[in-house]
């Protein structure tokens, strides 16, 4: 009998040598320490052993049960520091390769150039005040001093909007310019205090439409920024200080400007402001067509009637406005030829900036 069990327990841990995964393993441990194991068939022949021999075969089977078990565990873990030495191998990961960057959005160039300007003017203390890009012909035109059928009107084609409501005189349109925000924020500005409105310093920033054939130098939708200054005693004094100051802050201290006598039909008198081409400090080149200036924005006083549309008494208030174009100014800085690039969306183009 004890006989039997050395040769049993030198025969499983001889097979145990041989195991080499789980599966073996759970196979092993069925044969070996399972219930049909010879091993456990010993114990339960002991109750037919006699008196004499049972206590030494007892004693030796559950001597070669706990060298199985201990043998099982020591295998077991083994197996499973192999197997993960082995996974280690196969998903190797290199923890120091630089990390994949992210792709980052970035502002557009009009955009940039559109803060820069609230920038400046918000140094004068001027506020941005957004106004909606679909507008009446009211808004459009006539409260701005355009009437029907004013020559003025040719310049800018519009895109109408068949709303079936709006029709006759009054049509629904795409702003062809920022100005109607002029009349949206005067008469808020007046509502606060009709008998006295108080002082407005705003500008004016948005998308407007054309009905123009595009072209490099033309698109059928831009945007604008215009400027808006409303209160007691401003004077044309006040408009060239500080558009003055706008463009030196703009374009550096150094900048020289220049007004000409223009024409806008909400504004009188009109003029165009230029500055000296900064590409050739004002010898002349291309870019400035060889006049050493470069035309930057148009301005003016405020025309009475739009005061009066806007809700200030012309006889007490005066009030100064000029518009620019950030692509425009865009295009003059960084010698841009062709002004479709801003919105035909091609990332050679929008990641210069
Ligand atoms: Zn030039």
């Amino acid at each position: 009998m004890l006989e039997q069990l050395n040769q049993i327990e030198s025969q499983a841990l001889g097979e145990l040598e041989a195991v080499q995964d789980e599966d073996g393993l759970q196979r092993w441990k069925v044969a070996h320490l399972g219930r049909n194991s010879s091993l456990m068939k010993t114990f339960d022949q002991l109750g037919g052993l006699s008196k004499e021999e049972r206590p030494a075969v007892g004693r030796r089977a559950n001597e070669v049960k706990r060298a199985l078990e201990s043998a099982l565990e020591k295998s077991s873990s083994s197996l499973r520091q192999v197997a993960l030495q082995r996974l280690l191998e196969a998903e190797r990961l290199d923890v120091t390769l630089p990390g994949r960057t992210t792709l980052r959005g970035r502002l557009h160039p009009a955009t940039q150039t559109l803060r820069e300007v609230y920038r400046v003017f918000g140094e004068m203390g001027f506020q941005v005040y957004r106004s909606r890009e679909v507008e009446s012909d009211e808004f459009n035109f006539q409260l701005l001093n355009f009437p029907p059928n004013h020559p003025a009107r040719e310049m800018q084609d519009s895109f109408y909007v068949d709303s079936g409501a709006q029709r006759g005189d009054n049509p629904i349109l795409l702003r062809t310019h920022t100005s109607p925000g002029q009349i949206h924020a005067m008469r808020e500005f007046a509502a606060l205090n009709p008998d006295n409105p108080p002082p407005v310093r705003i500008i004016l920033p948005g998308m407007c439409f054309r009905y123009e054939q595009i072209t490099a130098r033309s698109e059928m939708q831009f945007n604008q920024v215009e400027g808006l200054a409303v209160g007691l005693n401003i004077t044309f004094g006040d408009l060239k200080g500080t558009l003055t100051d706008f463009a030196r802050r703009m374009y550096g201290q150094q900048v020289r400007s220049r007004f000409r006598a223009s024409h806008f039909p909400f504004t009188e008198p009109s003029a165009e402001m230029d500055i000296e081409c900064f590409v050739c400090g004002g010898q002349g080149c291309a870019v400035c067509k060889r006049t050493g200036w470069l035309e930057i924005l148009g301005c003016g006083m405020v025309h009475p009637v739009v005061l009066r549309n806007g809700g200030y008494d012309p006889e007490r208030y005066s009030g100064y406005a000029f518009g620019m174009g950030p692509e425009r100014i865009t295009m003059l800085r960084h010698r841009i030829e062709d002004i479709r690039y801003f919105w035909s969306n091609d990332l050679r183009f929008l990641e210069q900036f």
